[in-house]
């Protein structure tokens, strides 16, 4: 009990405060009730490596925030920060490791250079597609492999998102043949732009904010970017007709939050559940959201844009294909840790692809024919 009337004095001190300095909407009666019971509310930053209000992930990113500050009945409060706004987009994974912020939404792959084997817990060209990849993360051991990468770096990660299988791209010109991609400049992060490397293309990184106008200056020949949701915001079809599929690079891209070790530590353990559901309901809801809105956007660029959605050629694939297996093996040769998740995750797959191909391959297969 003695414990308690101090955690509630404290409690009542915080929130007083909280409600002069702070003009937080989530500070409201809930809060400072829940304050008085359960001591002081926390205020949370997130930074993200997205652009301001981007549909999708970035919205995805405030949706989380807006859930756990609602969960937790504003108890902790998550204020997002748009890429560029507190820290550049690609110091997202810096900025929460020195507890600059608490939380950073991004995607795994943008820290290779960090870890390499830190996109296996995002996207691997020809690897595993959405639902896959939950299997393995949750119930398969790749949690606790992404644990124990982050965790060098003073992160908990969590699976916050799902982009379901991308686009393999905008291009300028027509690709017919593998000798179409020769010298060409693209805009692919991750394991895809090491790969597209192999078969001749030059591979640029650059955050979202900025592919429209390199695109268009002619600083880039090509870009991925997302699907046709997310590409419609960016207006890429006002500078090229030409979208090609599949995006065998992001075959179903896992969105990642990730939570400053001690600030996680210091949660309650209720709290601490909530910041681990919040992010599993995200995982869920984004991919629920890509698969209503890509469609949708999908027949707006074709019908009213005049965007032709085209199959990249079997020369293409193939050597990409190729290109993957040789990459794969690199990385793998390069760190013994990105060997072991490698081996962890091309065994799952293997397994999985079997699977997969008598249920929702054989279904989809049929449906089509049918
Ligand atoms: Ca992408």
């Amino acid at each position: 009990m003695k414990r308690r009337d101090l955690l509630t004095a404290a409690g009542l001190a915080a929130v007083g405060g909280s409600l002069t300095a702070c003009s937080q909407p989530s500070s409201s009666d809930a809060s400072a009730a829940s304050g008085q019971k359960d001591g002081p509310a926390r205020h949370w930053k997130m930074v993200t490596t997205w652009p301001a209000n981007f549909p999708g992930l970035g919205t995805g990113a405030a949706n989380l925030a807006k859930r756990i500050t609602e969960a937790s009945g504003g108890r902790l409060t998550v204020t997002v920060y748009a890429g560029g706004e507190l820290v550049p987009p690609f110091e997202v994974f810096d900025a929460v490791s020195r507890g600059t912020a608490e939380m950073g939404h991004g995607a795994s792959y943008y820290w290779k250079g960090k870890a390499p084997a830190a996109p296996f817990f995002s996207a691997v060209p020809f690897g595993m597609n959405a639902q896959e990849m939950n299997g393995w993360l949750y119930y398969g051991g790749g949690m606790e492999l992404w644990r124990e990468l982050y965790g060098q770096f003073n992160l908990v990660p969590f699976p916050a998102g799902n982009s379901g299988v991308q686009m393999a791209g905008w291009f300028r010109r027509e690709i017919n043949s593998l000798a179409d991609l020769q010298g060409l400049k693209m805009r692919i992060p991750g394991l895809g732009g090491e790969v597209m490397a192999r078969v001749g293309v030059t591979p640029v990184n650059l955050p979202g904010a900025e592919i429209f106008t390199a695109l268009q200056s002619g600083a880039i020949d090509a870009t991925e970017w997302v699907g046709p949701y997310n590409d419609l915001a960016f207006g890429l079809h006002r500078i090229t007709k030409l979208c090609y599929y599949p995006g065998w690079h992001e075959p179903g891209s896992v969105l990642e939050c990730m939570v400053n070790k001690e600030a996680f530590e210091a949660l309650p353990e209720d709290l601490q559940a909530i910041v681990a559901t919040c992010c599993q309901s995200i995982n869920n809801d984004m991919l629920a959201e890509f698969s209503a809105r890509n469609q949708q956007a999908m027949k707006t660029l074709v019908e009213e844009h005049g965007v032709e959605f085209r199959p990249l050629p079997d020369d293409v694939l193939a050597a990409l294909k190729t290109a993957t297996n040789e990459t794969l093996a690199g990385i793998a040769a390069s760190d013994p840790f990105a060997a072991k998740v490698l081996e962890a995750y091309q065994s799952f797959q293997q397994a999985a692809q079997a699977y997969t191909r008598v249920s929702e391959g054989a279904y989809l297969a049929a449906r089509a024919g049918a």
